[in-house]
């Protein structure tokens, strides 16, 4: 049956690269081998490169054909579920640090960005997680100053303040989170993808990892071929299943989004958003929509799932496709007549306390990982480079130290698969309570 929505697997923002690189096809060595070649990957082999490491990606697709070519592009200082959660897990000191250590995540993205020249159409403008209902004002009212005690770089904006910067009308107020902005995630992994080839890493594409080896040397094995190293890193975040290794640590999560066909001057006009913020809605599973260099948008996300057994969960879902439309036809009445030129998804990786794991195991403490962003990948995964890096070295990270907390694993299934349903069920029920709540007030501000 011919699919009535039109879907590509690989997202809208790239295409496989016109130099793929050849597949791993005989035994050869390295100081590092790194299994993955998304941000993670990438940012690590480029750090090591620097320091004068001979390094190796193994990529079952091509560098880019994970999450880091296929998510929504919110370079943002966003860390765990929310700040709330934070605090109440955490507590004041280490929250603190975790949100510290997301905002020097954005930078440190900003810096990538810059030392490498990659055009990746960024734009500084900030995010904002927005309310879309009244009920949603003063929890983000509060949200915002907790954040701002804990010293992030947000505020709460009225509605007032959120008509002024002429966001669209669905969007009644919000948190601004100053740092960061939104970019071409496809643009920033194969410009990261491109510069790690010029800095002499060797990335073997179509190369799936079938299994890893464990000794004082590892030995990363294909169907065609090998690498053996004093040194490996699983930089496979969401499919990191695949590799035997930390089955029980991370958490493939299907994420969808779309985008919209070009909007015209008068469409634009009609909409406003002149700043261009990247937004999100503060639902429990949230909604997010930004603007695009070819001024399309990009939004999605609304429903997340998990398939049983970590399986990556089946992307073409029209079910999924018609309640995330329905949200963006909710939030964008003044768009009814533009169409979505596409659909796509991908899979992030999600830890039990929704943050980044980074460590080493194996029987000769040789075997790195770094992963579970939990859809904050862009800067996080980007600094995760320089922490693995620094970690394989020797180097003290100071951020190593703020991630550092005690390991919760998922339990196994069928707890596993219970466990997530019945949080997306509830997440679910609750998001369709506030949208039913909505569609009877219609759109109001906040005071
Ligand atoms: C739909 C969606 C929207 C998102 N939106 C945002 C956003 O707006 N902002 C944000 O900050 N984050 C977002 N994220 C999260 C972000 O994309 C990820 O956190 C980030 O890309 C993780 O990078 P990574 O390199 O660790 O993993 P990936 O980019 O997934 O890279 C892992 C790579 O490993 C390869 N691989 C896996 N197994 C093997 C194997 N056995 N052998 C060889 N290679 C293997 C894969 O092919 C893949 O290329 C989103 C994610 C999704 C899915």
């Amino acid at each position: 049956m011919r699919p009535t929505y039109p879907f590509e697997e690989i997202s809208g923002w790239l295409t496989a690269p016109e130099d793929r690189q050849a597949a791993l096809d005989t035994q050869v060595k390295a100081d590092v081998v790194i299994i993955g070649g998304g941000y993670t990957g990438l940012s690590t082999a480029l750090v090591l490169r620097e320091r004068g490491m001979d390094v190796a990606i193994l990529e079952q697709g091509f560098a880019g054909s994970g999450a880091s070519g296929r998510n929504a592009g919110h370079l943002a200082p966003t860390i765990g579920k929310d700040i709330p959660s934070l605090l109440r897990f955490f507590g004041a000191e280490k929250a603190k640090k975790l949100m510290a250590y997301a905002d020097t995540a954005v930078n440190y993205t900003e810096k990538v960005i810059n030392r490498h020249g990659i055009e990746c159409e960024y734009e500084p403008n900030g995010n904002i997680v927005v309310g879309v209902h009244p009920k949603h004002e003063d929890g983000l009212r509060k949200a915002a100053d907790t954040a701002q005690s804990l010293g992030g770089n947000v505020r709460f904006m009225d509605g007032n303040e959120m008509r002024q910067r002429q966001l669209p009308r669905a969007f009644t107020c919000g948190i601004l989170e100053e740092r960061g902005g939104i970019l071409n995630p496809g643009k920033y992994v194969l410009g990261l993808r491109r510069a790690a080839l010029n800095a002499g890493v060797r990335i073997y594409e179509d190369s799936k990892l079938t299994s890893l080896e464990n000794g004082s040397t590892v030995t990363a094995i294909t169907s065609k071929g090998s690498i053996s190293a004093g040194k490996a890193v699983l930089a496979t975040n969401a499919y990191t299943k695949s590799t035997g290794w930390h089955k029980r640590t991370v958490t493939p999560i299907r994420a969808t989004l779309f985008e919209t066909k070009p909007l015209s001057d008068a469409q634009l006009a009609t909409l406003g958003w002149k700043f261009r913020e990247g937004v999100y809605t503060a639902h429990q599973t949230l909604e997010s929509f930004r603007l695009t260099a070819r001024n399309t948008i990009v939004g999605g996300t609304k429903k997340v799932s998990y398939a049983y057994g970590s399986a990556l969960a089946n992307g073409y879902n029209e079910q999924v496709f018609q309640t995330i439309e329905g949200a963006f036809r909710a939030r964008f009445p003044e768009l009814t007549d533009v169409e979505i030129a596409q659909w796509w998804g991908g899979w992030f990786g999600l830890t039990l306390d929704f943050l980044p794991m980074i460590g080493v195991s194996g029987d000769h403490h040789n075997v790195y990982h770094g992963f579970g962003y939990a859809g904050h990948g862009v800067p996080q995964a980007t600094m995760m480079g320089s922490m693995l890096a620094d970690k394989i070295e020797g180097i003290e990270n100071p951020w190593e130290q703020v991630l550092d907390r005690r390991h919760l694993n998922w339990p196994p299934e069928p707890l596993r698969w219970l466990g997530v349903k019945a949080l997306t069920l509830t997440f679910n029920a609750m998001d369709k309570r506030t949208d039913r709540q909505i569609r009877e007030l219609g759109v109001r501000g906040c005071h």
